[in-house]
């Protein structure tokens, strides 16, 4: 446009020069002609016209050449613009290749008209394929206007609108306001404004294409992730029909079962537990992951216990997405588990609730319906599984129980010796019931007092037989209430306040089930098994224990009679020392140790002095209690490992083991002083007595006999020294 306003003024400064020269050799020609006599008046008419004919035809030519040259103005200033549009266009070309995002495409296309096209006023809107909606870039927002003429009025400016068209499809289009000073022609804006709209329709189908092939792709690589993930699924149920079939070790099983299920989710871990229908109480019995060794002491806070009643109740999978924001996880289970998503599968087999597996995921995450179904699906093998290894168990249960049974009854049967049965006993039972630890307990019948007579499993020492219980024990109870007692969580249960404190053990039973032994209104004790584990003993188990201890209670009475018909062959009734029988069968032995053992035995003959005249004198009842009271204090002041017994009428013998004759004759002596401080109390009067006491030391070549028949001699010199003396 410059370049043609300049060659505008060029040519009007040459049109006054040449109008000037024309003049010029007008007037020249006029002054000629004058000297050569040419009449003035026709000349100067002449020169007149030449001029105004001249003028008129150099102005006509200038004009016309003033037109060409605006004309060329123009052409030049278009042709700058063309070149211009084609650049634009070409550098758009090469941007919008760069890219295959449509908003972005679009945001350069903006750039590209607003600023290296210059348009003010312009709006380019895509059509969404599916929906239709459109999405406006751009300045200007008003724009599908179908407008493709320019305006009436010249100085308005000029709508051209170009659809964003690939194929037979509309993208979208653009729609742009020209200036009204544009120097192209409206066909030739049209068109580059239409391969504008051309380009940017390339782009974005480019773009909607490659978008498209991505999903595909993606697509592609999900399905083939469902396959992948369908394969793993099948070789679980695989597995789980196969070791179902082999069902060589239940625990065993549990572990792997464990370990597939949590495997096929890519679950950080997987915890399997057993239900407890009768108790609503879940087992835990196996876990995959950081917890596998600590499976089994899992515990299970009332919110999780939700989770898994309300799993097995509607017998539906239940998710938790936020392990932190649910009600049905505990803060303690989320911490161990290490877990933000939860997924909690039923086992139910033939609607019974066998139990429940929780997968647990480190970082949060949704589970889709197919994952959901085929996870059940999984779960409901698993529990087939579980139900046809518990019926093979319970099965194998009762036989092994009926084997017990029988066994017990055969042991039961087998003797009379009351301690060697209740070993026995105790053995069988542990045998048919599972446990760590098993006691039993008999009522002391002098006492009434609970004693351990037969124990299996305890290891301190401080633990001894025929020590009393105390008697708020869980034991003490069973037997007071007459009733069997099943204690799932001994520590939890702190109604109880019973812990067999007196049983020291460096492990404290968890769970027990104890059965007292009856008979009649009789109870003779209890039996008690224990276990380490927590919930380690069912209903079932303490039923069995009960048909044990009826078993036995007859069994044990009979040997507690045979034992004490025994007893009294041997023991003195009025005395209840050894009688002469018993007293000899025992003493007999103790001379052949001593003889074995070269170790030392004393024997000493206690008779009480004058006796028949203490009889004559107080009557016969005082006569027997004294010999009664007599032998109580010889009883008290001998050691446990001495033998004592009445060898008749008012004579006794003692056999002390491991004892000299000096340390015989201080313990005759120290019995002779202790009976002659006793006192005895009769209606009328009191009475004191003295005993003399003959001793004797076993020699090398003495029996039994010869060293009674010396300490007789002994006691012969005693009463020959006056009686209340010790002879040797
Ligand atoms: P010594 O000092 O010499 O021993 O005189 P003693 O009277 O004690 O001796 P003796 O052997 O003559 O008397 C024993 C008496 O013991 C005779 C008998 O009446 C009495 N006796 C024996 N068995 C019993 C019994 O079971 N109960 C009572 N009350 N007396 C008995
Ligand atoms: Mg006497």
């Amino acid at each position: 446009m410059e370049a043609g306003r300049q060659i505008v003024s060029a040519t009007a400064r040459f049109k006054w020069i040449f109008l000037g020269i024309l003049f010029l050799v007008i007037t020249v020609y006029a002054i000629i002609d004058l000297t050569q006599g040419e009449n003035p008046v026709s000349l100067v008419i002449k020169w007149l016209l030449l001029l105004a004919v001249s003028g008129g035809v150099v102005e006509l030519g200038f004009r016309q050449v003033n037109k060409l040259q605006n004309q060329l103005g123009k052409m030049a200033g278009a042709s700058e613009q063309k070149a211009r549009h084609k650049d634009v266009i070409l550098q758009l070309n090469s941007r919008l290749a760069a890219s295959m995002d449509e908003a972005e495409i679009c945001r350069i296309a903006v750039d590209t008209l607003q600023n290296s096209l210059g348009y003010k006023k312009f709006s380019l809107y895509l059509s969404d394929p599916v929906t239709g909606a459109q999405t406006h870039y751009g300045t200007w927002n008003e724009a599908s206007a179908n407008l493709s003429s320019r305006q009436a009025a010249t100085n308005e400016p000029t709508r051209v609108y170009a659809p964003l068209r690939r194929g037979s499809q509309t993208l979208g289009g653009l729609v742009i306001e020209s200036p009204p000073d544009s120097v192209i022609t409206l066909e030739e804006e049209t068109n580059s404004i239409h391969a504008i709209a051309d380009q940017i329709a390339l782009a974005i189908a480019n773009a909607r294409l490659f978008s498209s092939l991505r999903l595909q792709q993606t697509s592609a690589e999900t399905r083939q992730e469902e396959l992948r993930q369908r394969e793993r699924y099948h070789s679980l149920l695989n597995f789980i029909t196969r070791a179902a079939l082999q069902n060589r070790d239940y625990q065993a099983m549990l572990q792997t079962l464990t370990e597939h299920l949590g495997r096929l989710y890519d679950a950080e871990s997987c915890v399997l537990a057993l239900w407890d229908e009768v108790h609503e109480h879940p087992i835990p019995m196996a876990a995959s992951g950081p917890l596998r060794q600590v499976a089994r002491t899992l515990q299970f806070e009332s919110a999780e216990l939700g989770m898994m009643s309300n799993a097995l109740n509607t017998g539906k999978a239940l998710v938790v997405q936020e392990a932190n924001m649910s009600l049905y996880v505990s803060p303690r289970l989320s911490a161990q588990l290490q877990a933000r998503s939860l997924i909690t599968l039923p086992l139910v087999a033939d609607q019974q609730k066998l139990g429940v597996a929780i997968l647990a995921f480190e970082k949060q995450r949704t589970f889709d319906e197919d994952e959901i179904a085929s996870g059940e699906q999984a779960a409901s093998q698993i529990a087939l599984a579980l139900a046809k290894v518990n019926a093979l168990n319970t099965a194998q249960q009762k036989a092994h129980e009926l084997a017990a049974l029988q066994r017990g009854a055969a042991a039961l049967l087998s003797t009379l010796d009351l301690e060697a049965l209740l070993g026995q006993f105790l053995d069988e039972s542990m045998s048919a019931i599972p446990a760590d630890k098993g006691m039993l307990h008999l009522v002391a019948p002098e006492t009434g007092e609970l004693q351990i007579r037969a124990m299996h499993g305890y290891t301190d020492p401080r633990i001894r037989p025929l020590k009393p219980i105390a008697e708020n024990s869980l034991t003490a109870r069973a037997v007071r209430e007459r009733k069997p007692l099943l204690v799932n969580d001994i520590q939890a249960d702190t109604a109880l306040n019973h812990h067999d404190d007196d049983l020291p053990d460096e492990r404290q039973a968890a769970s027990t089930i104890i059965a007292p032994l009856t008979l009649g209104s009789q109870t003779l004790g209890a039996i008690s098994l224990s276990s380490y584990r927590r919930h380690a003993f069912s209903e079932t188990d303490l039923q069995l224990l009960v048909s044990f201890a009826a078993m036995a209670t007859t069994a044990i009475n009979n040997a507690q009679l045979h034992a004490a018909v025994q007893k009294q062959a041997v023991t003195d009734t009025l005395t209840k020392l050894y009688n002469r029988r018993g007293l000899f069968d025992l003493a007999q032995r103790e001379v052949m140790r001593a003889h074995r053992f070269q170790h030392p035995l004393c024997a000493m003959l206690l008779d009480i002095d004058h006796f028949k005249q203490i009889n004559d004198t107080h009557g016969h009842q005082v006569g027997d209690q004294i010999l009664a009271g007599v032998s109580t204090e010889f009883t008290k002041t001998l050691r446990q490992v001495d033998l004592v017994g009445r060898y008749g009428g008012d004579e006794f013998i003692a056999l002390l083991p491991e004892t000299d004759l000096p340390q015989a004759m201080a313990i005759a002596e120290r019995l002779r002083k202790s009976v002659s401080e006793m006192t005895f109390n009769t209606p009328t009067t009191q009475v004191k007595i003295t005993i003399s006491v003959g001793v004797a030391v076993l020699g090398k070549e003495d029996t039994l006999e010869t060293l009674i028949k010396n300490t007789d001699l002994a006691l012969y010199r005693a009463k020959e020294k006056g009686r209340n003396v010790v002879g040797e």
